[in-house]
């Protein structure tokens, strides 16, 4: 592997730190570097993996689609992507899909679509978006615009203008940010990298009166939390709050990089026009296999009902830990998406973790993130809570 990380060094751009392993292949719920280590994962590529490693039904399908056609072009009509779309409308309860390549493209798109959709309203090009603090959105402009992370955003200025920044659960924070201009209220469902913080349902509610009674669409990005993560196909369903726009990526493809945004009929038939957006792959015939065959699986796997049940086993399993260890703060989160916030930074623990084969990731400097396949069982946790335990009683 030492060679392999040496090359990559010399190869590959300095944009992340990465942890000093090479991984080689999956199985389940587990992952296994080139020299045979065996990992649990808690990660499942940053919620991307829900179905597990080596799903022969998954990797069959995307096969048969490889030997018959992957690309085209978005002049011509692809069946599956068409399934696929017709698919997500049913699980999403949304109208309209557009596939992108990536969640930060589905967020540009959703951009654009807000913005035309006051443009033909009024004619002006001056309309604003409030987005909030803490927030991730993803890295292109348009996307980091709206990600409330200044740290993030500093050397790439100017961002896009016109965004105005509120408190995630603080409604008077948002309505002091309203003008005439407001063109969209844009927020994550469950506040994933900023730390797994989910948006109260008041909150939520406030926001939606907020948006119908002055014409602003609501954009929910469902990128990270949607997917079934939090035992709803996407997080807003448990409040019933629908968003006039909404992203999905990460586990859409579990893998095949694809994304999307989706709109109401409303919105969609206000907005985005025949050449006004595009892209060459999105929605390619091998993304659309791959999101037909995820959605598929979803359903005959009874994935939701075991993030429900699993998730409620990690929440306790999480809770007991938090009231064990003096230095864990709290617990935060929902279904098979937590956080555990500590009061000091994580990193040691989450190496020290890869060290006895349990792969986690952080949000933030001080919280460890649990963003496990969806596939996982309640055995699965108690062996991921076994190895946290040692880790943290080494700490103590
Ligand atoms: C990951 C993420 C994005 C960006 O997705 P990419 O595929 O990395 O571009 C956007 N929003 C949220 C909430 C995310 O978690």
């Amino acid at each position: 592997m030492k060679q392999y990380i040496e090359e990559a060094e010399a190869a590959l751009l300095h944009t992340y730190n990465r942890y000093q392993v090479v991984l080689d292949k999956g199985d389940g719920v587990y992952l296994y570097d080139m020299e045979g280590k065996k990992y649990l994962d808690f990660c499942a590529g940053i919620a991307v993996f829900a179905l597990g490693y080596n799903n022969k039904r998954y990797n069959d399908a995307l096969k048969a689609q490889i030997d018959k056609l992957i690309h085209t072009s978005n002049y011509y009509y692809n069946v599956p992507a068409i399934e696929a779309a017709k698919k997500l409308k049913k699980v999403s309860g949304m109208d309209r899909v557009f596939f992108t390549n990536s969640g930060a493209e589905a967020v540009e798109g959703a951009i654009k679509a807000a913005r035309k959709y006051a443009y033909l309203k009024d004619g002006c090009r001056d309309h604003e978006i409030i987005a909030m603090e803490h927030s991730f959105h993803g890295r292109t402009m348009g996307a980091l615009s709206v990600t409330g992370n200044p740290k993030y955003r500093e050397a790439f200025e100017p961002m896009i203008g016109n965004i105005r920044f509120a408190q995630m659960n603080d409604f008077e924070s948002v309505l002091a940010q309203v003008t005439d201009k407001t063109c969209a209220i844009l927020f994550e469902t469950v506040q994933g990298e900023g730390g797994i913080f989910p948006a109260e349902e008041s909150f939520m509610k406030q926001v939606k009166a907020l948006c119908e009674e002055r014409d602003i669409l609501l954009i929910l990005d469902e990128i990270q939390c949607g997917m079934g993560r939090t035992g709803y196909m996407y997080a807003w369903q448990k409040y019933g709050v629908k968003p006039d726009i909404m992203t999905t990526a990460k586990a859409l493809g579990c893998g095949v990089p694809v994304g999307a945004f989706l709109m109401t009929e409303k919105t969609g038939a206000a907005s985005l026009k025949s050449g006004d957006h595009g892209t060459t792959y999105g929605g390619n015939p091998l993304a659309g296999a791959a999101v037909n065959i995820v959605l598929d699986l979803f359903e005959e796997n009874h994935i939701i009902d075991n993030v429900k049940e699993t998730g409620a086993y990690l929440e306790a399993a999480l809770d007991s830990l938090a009231a064990e260890y003096a230095c864990i703060k709290t617990r935060r989160g929902g279904g098979l998406m937590q956080g555990l916030v500590f009061h000091r930074p994580v990193g040691d623990i989450i190496t020290r973790a890869l060290d006895k084969g349990l792969i986690l990731i952080n949000a933030g400097t001080d919280i460890i993130r649990f963003v496990p396949p969806l596939i996982i069982t309640k055995e699965h946790v108690d062996e991921m809570t076994a190895i946290l335990r040692e880790c943290l009683r080494e700490e103590a």
